[in-house]
């Protein structure tokens, strides 16, 4: 392992072997079996995790019911306050950390480092937000009456997370959950463990500092079987799961069946439409970044461009242009722009979805293919493709999380690129490139896209966290982040307050002693 990547470890308090389990700063003696950790970037071992097995699982889950009930206890703007001490140590070690994601998921240092800022900029809204989680009031029918709503903390939040945003997707959950009362127990991917426990061991120091109880944070480090369980448990009131749709279906159902909530945050088949009026010195770097950035592995990456017939080899032209430019390898390394997928598994499918678009009739214009040679060796790294397809096309209607974009064309009018772009069955970003304002409007409009995200001369990919995050149809209908996304950690209860002399029943129904 190079010097610089062991100091990181060393500096997240990242061991050779590590217990997959803890509670606060008590980490247990895991039994389950051992997670490797290799980075994609160079094909080196990392560091070795015990997972949790039952036993820890359990044991957490018991201290975390110990802890909620002291923790719900605190006034919100004070667990704000620990959230804002979470924020300022995670300014701290926004370089490691983005370094370690770097290394462990694959994506750019700066992207990395992007990932870090996002955890610090929800701490802040967090803060903020522990001073407001307002309930309305209204006006009671009956006299000497009044009523309002109030949210009050669920318990225990479920955090199971993908291996694309090793850390960010815990810190919207958490900070936002904290906030609002509830403690956390989060299964992270099991192909970034290291990630998991770097952030676990920042947030201990917030918990230490202030004296509170451990219970408040878990970690469980483990598999599927583990996130099954986790979804299964009924005394976990919310599963906030991000990952793929057949996952989210497999933890909807769990969940339902004990009429549990869950929050889920699933594929995307995300498009941008470029229309005639599109400026394509924005449409380029929009429609490259969001194909080929983090690999193509992001939930909101562009997987399709739907482009008007009359502007469609000039577009495509730019493309190629473009891709011809773009240089593959260590995403540490701040010259490139492409890292490497997450693993050989990853390799495979962007080897068959290559396949696959040209056995269904597509053709390759920017063929890709795995790389090979000095700096390629962990054999993770590929080149992104551009194939010409069309919508139906099985492999079209599938997220392939890796870089390749299918380019489709459209004619008439922009009613027929928003009717391809809906036609698939998740529902997450969506983007039109355009300087016609009724094209950009009808885009935005109820007849316009049916994604949770929708942009104008911006790509697909990526967010703020101010905005509520999250998308429709097979992307699950969860929201997380910004806005009022809050409201989901929380319980709803709807309060009547008597204070006249009189009892009046609602309706004026009439029941005499
Ligand atoms: P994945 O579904 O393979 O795994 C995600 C997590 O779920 C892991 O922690 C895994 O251990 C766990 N898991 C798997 N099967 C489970 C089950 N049956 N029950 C409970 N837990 C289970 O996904 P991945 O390959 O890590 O991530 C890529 C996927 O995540 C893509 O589909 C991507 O679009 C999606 N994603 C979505 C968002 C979003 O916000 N919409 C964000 C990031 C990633």
């Amino acid at each position: 392992k190079e010097n610089a990547i062991q100091d990181v470890l060393d500096t997240l308090g990242i061991k050779q072997m590590n217990s997959g389990a803890a509670v606060g700063s008590k980490w247990m003696n895991t039994t389950g079996e051992e997670i490797k950790s290799y980075s994609p970037v160079d094909g080196a071992y990392i560091g070795s995790v015990k997972a949790a097995s039952e036993a820890e699982y359990e044991a957490a889950i018991t201290e975390l019911q110990t802890a909620f009930k002291d923790w719900r206890m605190m006034p919100a703007p004070k667990r704000g306050e620990i959230v804002r001490q979470f924020g300022e140590e995670l300014r701290k070690y926004k370089e490691p950390l983005g370094k370690l994601v770097s290394y462990e998921m694959g994506k750019s240092y700066q992207e990395g480092l992007g990932e870090v800022q996002e955890m610090i900029d929800i701490c802040d809204f967090a803060v903020g937000l522990s001073r407001q989680l307002h309930g309305f009031t209204m006006h009671s029918e009956r006299p000497n009456h009044r009523m309002y709503e109030q949210y009050h903390p669920l318990g225990i939040v479920g955090i199971i997370s993908a291996f694309n945003f090793p850390v960010a997707v815990w810190a919207w959950n958490t900070a936002l959950a904290w906030i609002c009362g509830d403690v956390c127990i989060w299964k992270p991917s099991e192909k970034v463990p290291m990630c998991a426990i770097a952030c676990h061991n920042i947030f201990n120091k917030v918990l230490e500092a202030n004296g509170l109880p451990d219970g408040i944070n878990a970690l469980v480090i483990g598999g599927a079987e583990l996130g099954k369980k986790m979804a299964a448990d009924k005394r976990v009131p919310l599963v906030s799961a991000t990952g793929s749709t057949r996952m989210g279906k497999s933890v909807a159902e769990t969940v339902g069946a004990r009429l549990g909530k869950s929050l889920l945050e699933l594929g995307g088949n995300n498009a941008i439409i470029v229309t005639p009026t599109a400026d394509l010195k924005m449409v380029v770097p929009g429609a490259v970044f969001g194909a080929v950035g983090t690999a193509g592995q992001r939930c909101t990456s562009t997987r399709r461009l739907i482009i008007h017939e009359s502007i469609y080899d000039k577009v495509k032209d730019a493309l190629v242009n473009a891709y011809g430019q773009l240089k593959i390898g260590n995403p540490l390394d701040e010259n490139n722009h492409v890292g490497p997928l997450i693993d050989q598994d990853a390799v495979r499918m962007y080897n068959e979805a290559r396949e696959k678009v040209v056995a269904e009739g597509g053709k390759l214009i920017v063929e890709g293919g795995v790389l090979e040679g000095e700096g390629y060796e962990s054999g993770c790294y590929v080149a992104p493709a551009i194939a010409e397809a069309e919508n139906h096309f099985a492999i079209v209607q599938h997220e392939t999380f890796a870089p390749i974009v299918y380019l489709m064309k459209y004619s008439g009018d922009v009613s027929n690129a928003i009717a391809m772009q809906n036609d698939v069955p998740q529902g997450l970003s969506s983007a039109i490139m355009t300087n016609n304002m009724r094209e950009q409007e009808e885009f935005l409009a109820h007849c316009g896209s049916d994604c949770g995200i929708a942009n104008v001369n911006i790509g697909t990919s990526g967010a703020e966290i101010g905005g509520a995050f999250g998308g429709e149809k097979e992307t699950g209908g969860g929201r997380e982040s910004g806005s009022d996304a809050w409201k989901v950690y929380m319980r709803r209860q709807t309060n009547t307050i008597n204070w006249g002399s009189e009892l009046p029943l609602a309706q004026g129904i009439k029941f005499d002693l």
